[in-house]
């Protein structure tokens, strides 16, 4: 007999539909994902490309900055001709062009704990991007607060790392990771960065959605840091444990179970 040999569609998704742990079914997850993230810089250019490619159904981008030369090195959503523009639009726009039926938002707001329920509350995923030890601090106590998934991925020089908080399931929340992020002095000047590091944060980043929609929670990156080096100079992929801190001022507030050893 002649081996069955599937044959191919040439459909937007047909290429991941015939990965055996992507599939039809899964790919129907996506569809009704609701994800808000926070700016559409580096990291974010590479991690919204991917989940719009890869069919994540609804999008939220909260992002109110212009776009700038020197952006341009590593935030590959966008384009020279877009310098001085809004970037929130032009990724927008650049993003419904790649795929029409992802339904996308855009707020052209910077978050505050003025408006961050109005902001987030309707979105079960959130992509955390504070650019500020605030602002990280403020989405980590509203997500831990309402019991909202997060993912925390960060790129800077050669290096970066991702993990995910899951409130519900108690895991070490972005306090935990860095304690004293709130009393960091606030670097205003430019962080060295290359594109190499921001695009592999972003696909370690829109892997831990990807695996939370189609349904592999429990291979998410979680209580540890997956950190990398992008040009392989110093280290590669590698895990550090992080366990929830039973002293964090944080997560002590919202979370249960943690003090009986779970
Ligand atoms: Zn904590």
């Amino acid at each position: 007999m002649e081996p069955q040999i599937p044959s191919f569609e040439d459909t937007r998704y047909n290429r991941q539909l015939m990965m055996p742990e992507w599939g039809a079914k899964r790919q129907d997850l996506l569809k009704s994902a609701r994800v808000a993230v926070i700016g559409a810089g580096g990291v974010k250019s590479t991690l919204l490309m991917a989940l719009v490619a890869g069919g994540v159904g609804n999008i939220r981008i909260i992002e109110f900055d212009h776009l700038e030369l020197s952006n341009l090195n590593r935030q590959i959503l966008y384009r020279t001709s877009g310098i001085g523009q809004s970037k929130g639009q032009l990724a927008i726009a650049t993003l419904k062009d790649l795929n029409p039926e992802i339904n996308l938002e855009l707020i052209e707001d910077k978050i505050s704990e003025y408006n961050i329920s109005d902001l987030l509350n309707s979105w079960d995923f959130i992509v955390e991007g504070g650019d500020s030890p605030a602002g990280r601090n403020l989405v980590n106590d509203y997500c831990l607060q309402t019991k909202k998934p997060f993912v925390h991925t960060s790129a800077q020089y050669n290096y970066g790392y991702a993990f995910s908080v899951v409130p519900e399931w108690q895991t070490a929340c972005f306090a935990c990771y860095f304690p004293n992020d709130h009393t960091r002095e606030i670097n205003t000047g430019p962080v060295p960065v290359s594109v190499l590091a921001t695009s592999i944060a972003g696909s370690l980043g829109a892997a831990e959605i990807f695996k939370w929609f189609l349904g592999y929670k429990n291979n998410l990156i979680i209580n540890k840091k997956l950190c990398f080096s992008s040009l392989l100079l110093s280290g590669e992929f590698q895990y550090e444990e992080t366990q929830c801190n039973p002293h964090c001022e944080v997560c002590s507030k919202y979370y249960t179970k943690k003090f009986e050893g779970g």
